[in-house]
């Protein structure tokens, strides 16, 4: 037996989320079986923690889009028993069971061995929100970024938990990073991850009609896209890109193309879920480089799968700052 949370929906259509005892014989098919040590809570978890934001399929339900562990059982020739191994994407915790659970069963495919250099703990208080933002580094050094750059990079939503890695990734590489955050209280928190410079979200949520403006940035990392990222993209210095990744103000994008065709300004989307193997084994070693691990602790709030109902709700309401880890045993 082992404890899960488990969301179940009731016959009027809600969800609810309890931990709960239960046997091996509940996990779903898959070659690898996975004794989780840590979990994470990503925004994508809030949604499956609670009402399922159209993500998950089945019910009972395990959530965790991310986990990392030691493999206990294993079908296939890549892993052994006693490997470590880290998972994050593949729809796992959304259409697969994921890992608010000490065990999960997984394909072999989905897994990465966990990068040299990183603890089980700390991968996971990087977890999906801080590979995606190595990865949106990534795309903005394809695009030509480089650290000498006279601007600054800024990085919308930052003290969340894509904004607090993002942040403190680009300071580490030498960037002049500016962090834009709605919570003017965690300007400190921001500073000591490495950011120059504070811009109130305000400052970047109201909408102009000038299809350009002043060239502010040399690129960016957008969480919050909507009316922030297309005030952005009439920031941005000429030939810079800005990585979109995330949603926390709005799917929509109220833009103009003008950036586009008299700036040269790129916009590249960034996926974490179906990332191809080689790039996510990219990803996670630079992380393991370009990261300060001291910078990664100063971010950690950790927490159990008892606390998750809460947590769950809290990140949906922009309310968690840098990443929670939830420890499993
Ligand atoms: P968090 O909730 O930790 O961070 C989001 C941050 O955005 C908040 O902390 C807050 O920062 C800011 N924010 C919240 N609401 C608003 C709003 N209405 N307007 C402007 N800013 C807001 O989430 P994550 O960092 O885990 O994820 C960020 C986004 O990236 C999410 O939309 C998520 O779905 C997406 N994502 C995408 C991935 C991909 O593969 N593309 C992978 C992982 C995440 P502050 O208080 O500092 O302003």
């Amino acid at each position: 037996m082992f404890k899960a949370l488990i969301v179940e929906k009731n016959e009027d259509g809600k969800t609810h989320a309890s931990v709960q005892e239960i046997g091996e014989d509940r996990l779903p098919e898959g070659a690898v079986t996975v004794d989780v040590a840590y979990s994470t809570v990503n925004y994508k978890d809030g949604l499956c923690i609670g009402p399922g934001g159209g993500l998950v399929r089945n019910y009972p339900h395990v959530p965790g889009i991310d986990f990392a562990g030691t493999v206990s059982a294993s079908d296939h020739e890549c892993y052994q028993p006693g490997d470590a191994v880290v998972l994050t994407g593949w729809r796992v915790g959304e259409v697969h069971w994921g890992g608010y659970a000490q065990k999960a069963r997984v394909k072999p495919e989905w897994l990465v061995p966990l990068p040299e250099g990183l603890t089980a703990r700390q991968a996971m208080a990087v977890g999906t929100a801080g590979l995606t933002a190595m990865l949106a580094v990534m795309a903005l050094e394809d695009h030509g970024l480089t650290p000498d750059a006279e601007l600054p990079v800024l990085v919308t939503g930052a003290s969340g938990g894509v904004g607090s890695v993002a942040v403190a990734i680009l300071a580490n590489l030498g960037y002049k990073v500016a962090a834009v955050t709605g919570r003017p209280d965690n300007a400190g928190y921001l500073h000591d991850l490495g950011a120059t410079e504070i811009v109130d979200r305000a400052e970047l949520a109201e909408t102009t009609r000038k299809p350009l403006e002043a060239e502010r940035w040399a690129g960016c990392i957008d969480a919050v896209g909507s009316a922030m990222l297309a005030r952005v993209l009439g920031q941005i210095a000429y030939g810079g890109s800005v990585a979109a990744v995330g949603l926390a103000g709005g799917a929509d994008l109220p833009a103009t193309v003008i950036p586009f065709l008299l700036r040269g300004v790129n916009l590249l989307g960034i996926d974490s879920v179906m990332q191809p193997y080689d790039n996510r084994l990219r990803a996670w070693q630079r992380i393991a480089t370009d990261l300060p691990m001291e910078k990664l602790e100063s971010m950690i709030h950790p927490a159990t799968l008892d606390d998750l109902p809460q947590l769950g709700a809290d990140i949906l309401k922009g309310q968690v700052r840098g990443r929670v880890v939830v420890d499993l045993n």
